[in-house]
């Protein structure tokens, strides 16, 4: 069952009892997004925190059951990978359908990515939530599944202090690589979103390679590489690929890494690197030669193989 890439068969049962009967809502709201709003909860039987996010059925007089389903269906097909955040239950109205999903306790990454310096990544940090985030995109795409919304709004974490690990949200705009045939009103972010989005060239697993490009930059400068003052400059900027990696906005920051993302910001979706390609990239896997090189850059990508955390496939801990 596909239309236009979306994906509608799903096999989570659909509950009709009241949300509210399960679960008491706590604290203040998550998040909010154009049509959804996500708060915290305490599901009853177990005491355990969840995510809830309550999607509207009717959009702007449309009916928009179907693109729900199909990004519960993609939820269900990512159900393997630890950095797809995981669906628990789901609940349907008369007016909407709640979606239960893991909490992702440490929120946006965003907020670290605007951050003033002390709370910013380090490239070490980036470095290892990249391979987090490049690990869940790589299976996604294995699977033949295209996020169309990679931003910093849409990947969260398990918690901010200490750093966790990242979880993948929003599958809102995910499609199906089969058969997708209209892109146009898929638009994503402006900022995030690829050349050939805005050309209404074919879509790809790479035009989401674009976005990771762009959202490493932000993660590792704290500046968004084509915002302009106006959304027209923007997309100029976009469609013109006019991207600063000069010293003074990459200072302190490794060649590798200026390099990594070079490779994905690519006019030609067919000329960037691919998830697993990243995955290989130097800048992920540093050479192992703990003598040689003590202060080859600032923070320079060297010795930084460090295991990775393994407390974070637990359940989230609670609010920071
Ligand atoms: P939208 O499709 O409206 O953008 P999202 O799924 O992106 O909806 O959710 C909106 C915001 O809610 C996110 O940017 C994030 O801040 C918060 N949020 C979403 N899912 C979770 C979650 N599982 N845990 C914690 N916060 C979440
Ligand atoms: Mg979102």
């Amino acid at each position: 069952m596909s239309k236009n890439g979306m994906v509608t068969k799903i096999h989570t049962r659909i509950r009709t009892d009241p949300f509210t009967a399960n679960y008491d809502l706590v604290g203040k709201e998550l998040g909010r997004g154009k049509f959804a709003v996500v708060k915290k909860c305490i599901e009853k039987a177990t005491g355990k925190q969840y995510a809830a996010k309550f999607l509207r059925k009717r959009r702007k007089g449309a009916d928009c059951r179907m693109d729900i389903l199909n990004e519960i269906a993609v939820l269900e097909a990512a159900k393997a990978n630890p950095y797809v955040v995981a669906l628990h239950e789901v609940y349907e109205t008369h007016t909407e359908i709640v979606l239960v999903l893991e909490c992702a306790a440490g929120g946006e990454i965003f907020n670290q990515c605007v951050a003033d310096n002390d709370e910013a990544f380090t490239e070490k940090d980036v470095i290892r939530l990249a391979k987090q985030i490049l690990t869940g995109v790589a299976f996604l795409h294995r699977n033949n599944v295209v996020h169309l919304d990679l931003k910093p709004q849409n990947i969260l974490l398990t918690s901010a202090r200490p750093l966790g690990d990242i979880r993948i949200v929003d599958f809102g705009l995910s499609r199906r690589m089969d058969n997708i045939t209209e892109v146009r009103e898929i638009l994503g972010t402006p900022e995030y979103v690829a050349p050939e989005i805005l050309n209404y060239e074919p879509i790809s697993t790479a035009t989401d390679m674009w976005s990771i490009g762009v959202l490493i930059y932000v993660m590792l400068t704290g500046e968004s590489p084509f915002l302009g003052d106006e959304k027209q400059q923007t997309f100029l900027n976009i469609s013109q690929v006019n991207v600063d990696y000069s010293q003074d906005t990459f200072e302190g920051i490794s060649s590798l890494a200026i390099d990594f993302i070079k490779s994905l910001l690519l006019k030609n979706p067919r000329k960037r690197a691919t998830a697993e390609e990243c995955l290989n990239h130097p800048w992920l896997n540093p050479l192992p030669h703990p003598h040689s090189h003590p202060h080859l850059h600032t923070r320079s990508a060297a010795s930084l193989d460090e295991p990775e955390t393994s407390q974070s496939e637990s359940e989230p801990e609670s609010p920071a």
